[in-house]
């Protein structure tokens, strides 16, 4: 896997060239670290999961 190829981060929309992989689609370090510290009350971290679930609900239909 070529670790340096820039990718449409899923959640902020913006190519990067780093970052992590999730099934097929890509999250940049700048959106992990901020998912790792988003607080679970906070209206962000349910834009993430409404996120992630998008992707789940693609790769498994
Ligand atoms: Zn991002």
């Amino acid at each position: 896997m070529d670790e340096r190829t820039e990718r449409n981060c899923i959640i902020c929309g913006e190519p990067k060239t780093e970052g992590i992989h999730i099934v097929s689609e890509f999250i940049c370090d700048a959106c992990e670290a901020e998912m790792v510290h988003t607080d679970v009350q906070e209206e962000k971290y349910h834009f993430f999961i409404h996120q992630m679930k998008q992707i789940w609900v693609q790769k498994n239909a």
